[in-house]
């Protein structure tokens, strides 16, 4: 029998059980990890929204940074939405400890202003292997960052109606400005699950 995949979700802080039910409803096998040594044999990681320097904080305090590290180096797929994605990027702003630097990516925190806390909008994702990307993915934005500029090899997938980039990849990193876990569209899941069988 194949193995079945098995991701994990960092469970520090934030919607983790989200992703967890997403990842199941998805068919897959989710794994709350709240230590390094549970990141061995994953087949994938999430880092969750929440509060980015919560998340971090506890990363140092859990000494996650190395090991996550040491995953994606492994060739790990790796996927943060929103405060993941704060988390995982080159450079982040109003932040007083190192981002993960995990994706060439600067990003603006809390980029919408207290005005405009949270708001949804309709996404085209530019994938080619997007499952159905005629049909718009309705995101929901949640004291959102936004990405501000990109390095080298990574690729836009999503720009809001202003052109400002929130979702982008550079091989089997994937990051999201939005939740696709509070929305039952599984379709970020499945397009990340898919990085799992990827050869380098
Ligand atoms: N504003 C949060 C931060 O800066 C992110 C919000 C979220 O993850 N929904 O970390």
């Amino acid at each position: 029998m194949p193995k079945k995949v098995r991701v994990g979700v960092l469970a520090l802080q934030g919607d983790f059980r989200e992703h967890v039910e997403s990842l199941q409803r998805a068919g897959v096998e989710a794994v709350e990890v709240r230590l390094p040594a549970q990141l061995k044999g994953l087949d994938g990681l999430i880092i969750p929204g929440g509060e980015s320097t919560t998340i971090l904080r506890l990363i140092d305090i859990f000494k996650f940074r190395e090991p996550i590290i040491d995953f994606i180096r492994g060739g790990g797929p790796l996927w943060g939405t929103c405060a993941g994605m704060i988390v995982v990027a080159q450079k982040a702003t109003d932040l007083t400890r190192p981002t993960l630097g995990l994706i060439n990516v600067s990003v603006c925190r809390n980029a919408f202003g207290r005005q405009v806390d949270s708001f949804e909008e309709d996404l085209t994702i530019a994938a080619g292997d997007f499952a159905q990307r005629e049909k718009p993915f309705h995101a929901v934005f949640i004291r959102a960052p936004v990405i501000e500029e990109t390095g080298a090899a990574v690729e836009v997938l999503a720009r809001l109606p202003n052109g400002a980039p929130v979702a982008a990849r550079r091989g089997k990193v994937l990051v999201t400005a939005f939740h696709p876990e509070l929305t039952p569209d599984l379709r970020f899941h499945e397009f990340f699950l898919g990085f799992s069988a990827m050869k380098e």
